[in-house]
């Protein structure tokens, strides 16, 4: 990619080396404001990041980016939970510890998860049976055209697996200001996934599920500091009960979970690891070896390498078990962001 502008590499956990026109940092709602009028008048698209854990540029981009970087948390409660009213430029993972220091569990099988606050929402992030959708209260959103904040409860936020009315309705020029988490004093735990089904439900901690998320996310994903990724590059399908049928009879071994509608949630990343792609490289990009559905930027990969990866998983996936995986990453390009399906197919 052309040299030009502001990088925008240490901005996105994918760590591709793209440029953007201009990068502004806003620490309030008048900060945003400003910014985004500035760059309205100048005709410059905006971005909104914030710290980059789900985006992939394929393209460097022609616009500002602007960091929303508001921070703050603060806390009440009554008899039957604690609500945090919390900065959307706060870190997730230090919000999941803030709360635990402070006896407030419910946040704990959301730990390590990339990204910050205001982030949540859009994506609905999800881990090990508990979505943001469970713990959310609240939204508060910045109309950026008229400058007003608008208070959305869980319900209006319309939260689906990984959807939200972020991601349609509330996209260009809106921004997430603050989330309000509601946790629930008559605590249970989750414990549906992995190493968390030999914990005793009856005398486990939220600290115990923290540790033990901590160490399984550990294990099997690269750390973005380390390694660049952007987490599960697809979403696990939802596919029909005849066609995940048809799949389980041809391969047994298949792992695959009833959702309440009677649709089938299949494990993408199985599905690709049977197409032998762990390791599999193109360029500099990769597929993951511990978890077949993590893209890596392994030696200064480009968005076209991660493209051309993405591409080849599709089509691998399709032709060994007729599904279509669909790109949980977004993709912005030089405009901003475009249909991460048809710039796959
Ligand atoms: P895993 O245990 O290898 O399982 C593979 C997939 O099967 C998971 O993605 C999960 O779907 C589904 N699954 C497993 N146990 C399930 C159960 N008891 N009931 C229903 N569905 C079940 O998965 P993993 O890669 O280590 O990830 C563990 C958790 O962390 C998952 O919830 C995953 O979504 C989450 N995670 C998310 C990201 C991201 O970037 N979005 C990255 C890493 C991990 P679901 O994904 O629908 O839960």
């Amino acid at each position: 990619m052309l040299n030009q502008g502001s990088p925008l590499k240490h901005l996105n956990t994918f760590a591709l080396s793209a440029y953007a026109s201009h990068v502004i940092s806003a620490n309030s709602i008048e900060e945003l404001i400003n910014a985004w009028r500035e760059s309205i008048s100048k005709h410059k698209p905006v971005l909104l990041l914030g710290e980059g854990s789900n985006v992939l540029f394929i393209e460097n981009y022609s616009g500002t980016v602007l960091l929303n970087r508001i921070k703050g948390i603060t806390s009440t409660e009554d008899d039957a939970a604690w609500h945090l009213h919390v900065g959307a430029g706060e870190n997730w993972h230090q919000l999941v510890c803030y709360s635990l220091q402070n006896n407030m569990p419910g946040l704990e099988n959301l730990a390590l998860i990339p990204g910050c606050v205001g982030s949540a929402p859009i994506q609905n992030i999800g881990a090990y049976g508990v979505e943001l959708q469970k713990v959310c209260e609240y939204v508060d959103l910045l109309d950026m055209d008229k400058g007003t904040v608008l208070r959305l409860s869980a319900e209006d936020c319309q939260f689906g697996y990984r959807d939200s009315i972020f991601k349609h309705q509330y996209g260009d020029g809106f921004a997430i200001v603050a989330v309000g988490i509601k946790l629930m004093k008559s605590w249970t735990p989750t414990l549906g996934y992995g190493d968390l089904t030999r914990m005793d439900p009856s005398n486990v901690t939220a600290q115990d599920i923290f540790n033990s998320v901590c160490a399984m996310r550990r294990s099997k994903l690269p750390d973005p500091t380390v390694t660049g990724n952007a987490g599960s590059f697809f979403k696990n399908p939802v596919v029909d009960a005849a066609i995940a049928e048809d799949i389980v009879k041809r391969y047994p071994n298949t792992p695959h979970y009833l959702q309440p509608d009677g649709s089938v949630k299949l494990a993408a990343g199985w599905l690709i690891d049977q197409c032998a792609l762990k390791g599999y490289q193109i360029g500099g990009a990769a597929v993951h070896q511990q978890q077949a559905l993590v893209l890596i930027n392994l030696a200064e990969a480009t968005g076209q390498d991660v493209l051309g990866l993405a591409s080849y998983i599709r089509q691998q996936v399709a032709k060994k078990f007729s599904i279509w995986l669909e790109p949980e990453v977004r993709f912005i390009a030089s405009n901003g962001e475009v249909n991460a399906v048809e710039r796959l197919s």
